[in-house]
């Protein structure tokens, strides 16, 4: 399995937090793994590095074990870890570097994104889900190149990935490569630079399939455009596939080309939508089933509610379970989480109170409050009494709504966002200075409870 570099430190983070969750006693934990890090991980081993050799014999003996598995449950994939020190590793790499001639061949592939652990759903990506598998398994044959679009955190970089890993997985021999547009970009720079753009050719003639995730990042560049128009025909004309991911439709890629965005179309482009509700739990469950998280306390009310509220955004929903994991691990609850117990987490009572409110609510209530009208509320008019009025409905939108700045903007007359944001923050800050204003916001919160 290959790991990008850049990815280390996230690892290393995320076992840091499992591994002192593990061991009991904090300060030794301080001391065993303090500046402990990732170093290297060379085919199937990880080599971590922590302090001194003390530290690396106490952990390798007593410890190993443990982060294997705690390694395991990140990666998904079976690495041996090796603990040794800085200065080892240092000493090896200086006698490597000289037998290691040949640079290894990376494919950038995560191995933690995978079919199995992906949560398909008919309204949002079953589609894109069977063209997947269908390259996967038929590389080049079927539709070249596959689009995936649709918004962010919806699992275009996961399947990108799924499809890299099931290919490497199933056909050993097939040379697979993932990247984004910006790396692509930087590997040409790089290559310009050293006057290499046919090495660079070279290098991905030798290439069986392309993964390209956020194209809309392709630099405006005339030239980069032309290397990469070059490297995309090499492949659909030699039936090598190629998949691309993209936040929006081709035909809305202004930045491209219109021959690069015909090429796109070509193949097949399938969106990928948001994801539901009954999707949002199903993701949970996954997710709570493949990271061997103990859901043994976790009340599938605290599920049901987290997906209630995150559905939509996977990324977002990742999010909720990861204060919800945290949650569990600062407080250690022995018995059942329920609804209460994360009032403090997720602003629950907050949300509860303020069900049936909406915009129009509020702006009637503020309009009301300071003796104006709802039109003078959102118009251009600056009076100070107005404008104060303004600012405090556009917060309350904000605070007790979590409406997004442009949609806040457009419910006061199509105001900028940037307004929003001085709005916002004037408030703040006058909340925090001015007890008389303080109370007057007070009032309002109190009138919009139902
Ligand atoms: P995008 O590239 O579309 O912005 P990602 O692929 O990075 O989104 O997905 C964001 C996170 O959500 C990732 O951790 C991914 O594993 C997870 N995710 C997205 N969709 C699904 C799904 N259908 N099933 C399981 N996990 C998903
Ligand atoms: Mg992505």
């Amino acid at each position: 399995m290959t790991i990008n570099v850049d990815k280390y430190k996230e690892i290393w983070d995320q076992a840091l937090v499992m591994l002192e969750h593990n061991i009991k006693d904090k300060s030794f934990f301080d001391t065993i793994f303090y500046s402990s890090s990732i170093y290297n991980i060379v085919n199937d081993t990880i080599y971590i590095t922590v302090n001194n050799k003390f530290c690396a014999t106490t952990i390798t003996n007593n410890y190993l074990d443990l982060i294997n598995e705690v390694i395991y449950n990140i990666t998904q994939s079976n690495f041996k870890c090796v603990v040794t020190t800085k200065s080892a590793m240092d000493e090896e790499s200086k006698k490597n570097i000289f037998e290691n001639e040949t640079k290894p061949f990376v494919s950038n592939l995560n191995p933690k994104y995978t079919f199995d652990n992906f949560v398909v759903s008919d309204n949002s990506n079953r589609e894109v889900f069977t063209a997947a598998m269908v390259i996967a398994k038929n590389p080049g044959l079927s539709y070249n190149p596959l689009f995936i679009y649709g918004k962010s955190g919806l699992g275009k970089t996961h399947l990108l990935h799924a499809i890299g890993n099931d290919i490497r997985f199933n056909q050993k021999n097939l040379k697979v490569l993932y990247l984004t547009a910006d790396d692509f970009f930087e590997e040409y720079v790089k290559a310009i630079k050293e006057s290499n753009i046919e090495n660079l050719k070279d290098h991905y003639r030798d290439i069986d399939v392309l993964l390209i995730d956020d194209i809309q990042f392709l630099s405006k560049k005339e030239k980069t455009k032309e290397v990469f128009f070059h490297i995309f025909n090499l492949f659909v004309n030699n039936n090598k596939q190629i998949v691309i991911t993209s936040d929006r439709h081709p035909n809305e890629l202004k930045s491209l080309e219109d021959r690069l965005v015909s090429r796109f179309a070509s193949g097949l482009s399938v969106e990928i939508k948001t994801i539901d509700y009954e999707t949002a739990l199903k993701i949970l469950h996954k997710k709570i089933e493949t990271q061997n998280i103990n859901d043994k306390n976790i009340s599938e009310e605290v599920l049901e509610y987290i997906a209630k509220n995150n559905s939509g955004d996977v990324r977002q929903l990742e999010g909720a379970l990861n204060k919800l994991l945290f949650h569990i691990i600062i407080n250690n609850p022995q018995g059942m989480i329920t609804l209460k117990d994360l009032h403090g987490t997720f602003n629950i009572e907050r949300q509860e109170n303020f069900e049936t409110l909406d915009a129009d609510k509020i702006k009637n209530i503020v309009a009301e409050y300071y003796n104006i009208t709802t039109n003078q509320l959102t118009s251009n008019l600056r009076t100070s009494s107005i404008v104060v009025a303004r600012h405090i409905a556009m917060y309350l939108c904000r605070d007790l709504l979590n409406l997004p700045l442009i949609k806040i903007g457009e419910e006061f007359g199509g105001k900028d966002h940037t307004t929003v944001i001085n709005a916002c923050e004037k408030v703040n800050k006058k909340l925090k200075t001015d007890a008389n204003y303080k109370q007057a916001v007070d009032e309002l919160k109190n009138m919009l409870k139902n």
